[in-house]
């Protein structure tokens, strides 16, 4: 039952059924409209013979008044005319022509009275006196159908002819019989009757088939992510070069999947950059521990040893408590709170703040800021965010060398750049320093020997686009770095004017 119902709404059934209704419509369509046009074309050709015959027996019928004596012996109850018909009788084709005329005739004169009718007709049934008169009096033509008690159909055709001497009106009424034309349209409906459901079945069976081979790249592409998991998302479907939608949805699950290897990889990487991270405290307290449990003995060695393990303590819950700060941030449930600030003294308070550090590592530290900048934005986050690529720009700048702050409010941005003179970072590790706990190896020579987290930029990079706006990088390795964020402008607010005096 369930495999069933699987089937009929699958979309190779229901493409299938939907192709074979429109294809069953449009052949019944014009299974109709044909039937409807032969039918018209076989009854107007019906009326121009028959039209064609009437004017023929005009041409051989006359009506002739009978003199008293002859009418009261010959024509009794229909005095005083006589018809007859004047053709050539050697000629069979006009004897054919007239025979056939008469096959389905009947001549009645003015009040009614059958003069001539034959057999065929009177079998059909004869119209009324009253109906006669009418024809009479209209003089129009008058079409209609009869059907003999064998069910032949006959068309009719009545109308008013004059005598050729007193121009006395005659009722007369040719027919003929119409079952070719109904044995042709009879022949024709059979015939489409039988073939519709045929080609119903060739048209279902050809959409079978073709609906089938359209969604075998979609049945693959299906199968494939079925195989794909966490261990082995390298699977890709080979491209088919079709150019076509499928084409366009293969590349795209492809690229799909290739983002998602991209991110299961960071997530191992992090993984494992986490337990490296923690591991290497964890493992040092422990020592520490050791140390104080098995071979101190002086309680200052004691103190030692507890001291360095609350260091490693300290650099632990350092490192949870940021990475926590950074899930936090980039699941979104850090919602900045921005606040209408001046920039300018913001940036110019976490200089001072790393005045005094700078001093002790013998680095210059100065600022380019404007009188003022206001924006509106976070301030403990834009804080932070200086903090960390200030303790950078020191961290990585030896002795002697220089660090300079500047803030631009441009019509379109405002800009906050940090620029050292330090050691630099190599091309090949720029695009990478963004990333969680990615630090420049062999950079221990240059700058202070205390190692990082590999979280500042993290936070940098996402504190920048939580305001709407980037960091960019430019390094020369020996000579120095420069970052520089770029906040939107709409985060600044614009002067509120004073109003001008009026003079009085
Ligand atoms: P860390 O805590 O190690 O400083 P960050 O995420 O702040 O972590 O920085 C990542 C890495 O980028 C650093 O370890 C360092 O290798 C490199 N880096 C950052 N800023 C600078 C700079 N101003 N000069 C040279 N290298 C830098």
């Amino acid at each position: 039952m369930r495999a069933r119902r699987h089937f009929t709404r699958s979309l190779r059934f229901r493409l299938t059924a939907g192709y074979a209704l429109l294809f069953a419509l449009l052949l019944l369509g014009t299974a109709a409209l044909f039937r409807e046009r032969l039918a018209y074309t076989l009854n107007s050709e019906a009326h121009d013979l028959l039209d064609q015959e009437w004017v023929a027996m005009k041409g051989y019928l006359h009506i002739d008044k009978v003199p008293a004596r002859l009418h009261a012996i010959e024509h009794e109850p229909c005095p005083p005319y006589k018809a007859t018909w004047e053709y050539d009788k050697v000629d069979p084709d006009e004897d054919f022509a007239v025979e056939r005329l008469r096959r389905v005739y009947v001549l009645r004169d003015a009040t009614g009275c059958v003069m001539e009718v034959s057999t065929i007709y009177q079998s059909i049934g004869t119209e009324q006196p009253s109906q006669v008169e009418a024809a009479i009096r209209s003089g129009q033509p008058v079409w209609k159908r009869r059907v003999s008690p064998h069910g032949i159909p006959y068309l009719i055709r009545a109308g008013v002819i004059f005598d050729d001497k007193h121009h006395s009106p005659f009722y007369v009424a040719v027919g003929r019989p119409m079952d070719e034309g109904e044995k042709i349209l009879n022949r024709y409906t059979w015939m489409y009757a039988g073939l519709i459901p045929l080609s119903l079945l060739c048209g279902c069976l050809l959409g079978w088939f073709l609906t089938g081979r359209a969604l075998v790249p979609v049945m693959e592409v299906a199968e494939t992510a079925q195989r794909i998991s966490g261990s082995n998302l390298s699977l890709r479907i080979p491209p088919r070069s079709a150019g076509d939608e499928l084409d366009y949805l293969i590349l795209t699950f492809n690229r799909m999947i290739e983002r998602l290897e991209s991110s299961f990889q960071q997530i191992r990487q992090f993984s494992t950059d986490v337990s490296h991270e923690l591991r290497t405290p964890i493992t040092a307290i422990r020592g520490q521990l050791e140390v104080a449990l098995f071979t101190a003995k002086t309680i200052d060695q004691y103190r030692d040893a507890t001291l360095n393990s609350l260091q490693d303590v300290e650099r632990l819950s350092q490192i949870v408590r940021a990475l926590l700060l950074l899930s936090q941030a980039e699941s979104g449930q850090l919602a900045l709170q921005k606040t209408r600030v001046d920039l300018a003294a913001v940036v110019r308070d976490v200089v001072e703040q790393f005045q005094i550090p700078a001093e002790g590592a013998h680095v210059g530290l100065s600022a380019g800021l404007p009188a003022e900048c206001p924006a509106e934005v976070d301030r403990v986050q834009i804080e932070r965010m200086l903090s960390n690529l200030l303790s950078n720009a020191l961290k990585f700048t030896p002795a002697g060398g220089r660090v300079h702050v500047a803030l631009r409010s441009l019509p379109e941005a405002i800009e906050i750049e940090v620029e050292d003179t330090g050691c630099g970072i190599p091309e090949e590790h720029i695009p990478h320093i963004f990333e969680r706990f990615y630090r420049v190896p062999a950079q221990e020579t240059c700058g202070s020997p205390e190692p990082g987290l590999g979280l500042g930029l993290s936070f940098v990079a996402w504190i920048a686009k939580a305001h709407g706006g980037r960091v960019r990088v430019r390094s020369t390795p020996g000579q120095g770095t420069r970052f520089t964020v770029t906040l939107p402008a709409r985060v600044a607010v614009p002067p509120v004017l004073e109003p001008v005096p009026t003079e009085a």
